[in-house]
């Protein structure tokens, strides 16, 4: 039996997290639980789960929680000292990073001080903290499996293999919903075009992400960290099937792929049971039944994040970081109807291009950054309002 806690449990990820656990009893069960908002699925998840601890993020909802869990046998917290309590509980082994943004970062690090293993969807913490991130892996001895679905493909493509043998890594993305939109229209699309994804269905800020492209910018500094390969050999590849989830070529011209339907629940089965496999009820893959697999280089130009993102992390230090918060006040201006979407690039460009990069030496140094990032990014979006 492993004792996970989630970290974000009414998340996208974290009700495909739970279908595992629901579907594998005598495998897992869940000792925490922490959510943002959405009480009502949150009270739900704790009925049907049974954890020990529930947090919800803010301490002002912590008294209608209680309430809400009246007659269970829980322990109600809130706010980031709650958070922090989920993520270190005595008997949780392997803690489900699943919150959305840089407000994953803390809980994070402080489950890796605890010894725990971490199954990682949170890849903002990576974006923001890698070389901090990676340190922490180290030195408590912890182990981190990638749930993002690229990195989970390219995590089974080198099992077995030695990171010193990588000649490339190979990212695909699907080009998201404004693939083949012309890109003089994309200043005029709207919120609903913009969360449209044609493959995926995922929580609103990755949605937006995969629109503007800035999620294979993310998961290119992403994977840089977990598989320690530099920048120059992570290429991102268009592939609107998103059958092949991610390619590893090695220093001999092989190449290792793999391949799927889908399904976050594929990725997230591989880091809760690994080594073992599981079954997860994601449907099988035919390929008999797909017209083809195609591939082509993105049009960096048109989807300027992606290059953005590259340039922030070939800068290093605290760009990364900056470019994350950046983008997490442009997305969320964008979703609030305040900013066009075009705007989302030139937020974080204009921010980035604020900043002096300087070297970050802590979890507190980090969040600074952000913070300086996030107050640019707002001052620079509340000129383009008014
Ligand atoms: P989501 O918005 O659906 O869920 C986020 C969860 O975090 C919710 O439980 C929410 O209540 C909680 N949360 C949000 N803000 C919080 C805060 N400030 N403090 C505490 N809790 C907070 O997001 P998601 O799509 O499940 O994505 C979660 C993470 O996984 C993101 O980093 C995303 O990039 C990554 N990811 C998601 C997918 C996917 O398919 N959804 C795929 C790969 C990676
Ligand atoms: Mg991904």
């Amino acid at each position: 039996m492993k004792n996970l806690t989630i970290l974000g449990s009414t998340g996208s990820i974290g009700v495909s997290t739970l279908e595992i656990v629901s579907t594998h009893p005598d495998r897992f069960s869940v000792v925490a639980m922490t959510a943002g908002n959405n009480l009502e699925l949150f009270v739900r998840q704790i009925r049907q789960f049974r954890p020990r601890i529930a947090v919800v993020a803010s301490t002002a909802d912590i008294p209608r929680l209680k309430e809400l869990c009246s007659g269970l046998d829980v322990t109600v917290l809130g706010g980031i000292e709650g958070l922090i309590a989920a993520a270190t509980a005595d008997e949780t082994e392997m803690v489900v990073a699943a919150i959305v943004g840089a407000a994953g970062l803390v809980p994070t690090a402080a489950a890796i001080r605890a010894g725990k293993d971490i199954a990682l969807a949170n890849k903002e913490t990576l974006v923001t903290a890698g070389h901090l991130f990676m340190n922490l892996v180290a030195e408590f001895g912890v182990r981190l499996f990638p749930v993002d679905s690229e990195h989970s493909a390219i995590f089974q493509s080198i099992e077995g293999h030695r990171c010193k043998d990588i000649g490339k890594i190979i990212l695909t993305a699907s080009g998201g919903p404004f693939l083949n939109t012309p890109a003089a229209q994309l200043s005029k699309v709207t919120v609903q075009d913009a969360l449209n994804h044609p493959n995926w269905n995922m929580g609103k800020k990755i949605t937006i992400d995969s629109a503007t492209m800035m999620n294979k910018g993310l998961e290119v500094i992403e994977a840089r960290w977990l598989f320690n390969t530099p920048v120059d050999r992570i290429q991102v590849h268009i592939h609107p099937q998103s059958i092949v989830h991610s390619m590893v070529e090695y220093i001999d011209g092989c190449v290792i792929a793999q391949l799927g339907t889908p399904d976050m629940k594929a990725p997230i089965a591989y880091a809760l049971a690994y080594p073992d496999r599981i079954t997860t009820g994601v449907k099988p893959l035919d390929l008999t039944s797909i017209s083809g697999l195609t591939f082509f280089n993105p049009d960096h130009e048109k989807f300027r994040c992606l290059k953005l993102a590259y340039r922030a992390i070939i800068s290093g230090e605290s760009m990364p970081a900056v470019m994350n918060a950046a983008n997490e006040i442009a997305v969320a201006e964008f979703l609030e109807g305040r900013i066009g979407f075009t705007r989302i690039a030139e937020t974080i460009e204009r921010t980035m291009n604020a900043h002096s990069a300087h070297n970050l030496h802590s979890i507190e140094e980090v969040l600074k950054a952000d913070l300086w990032g996030r107050e640019s990014a707002r001052e620079i979006c509340k000129e383009m309002v008014h």
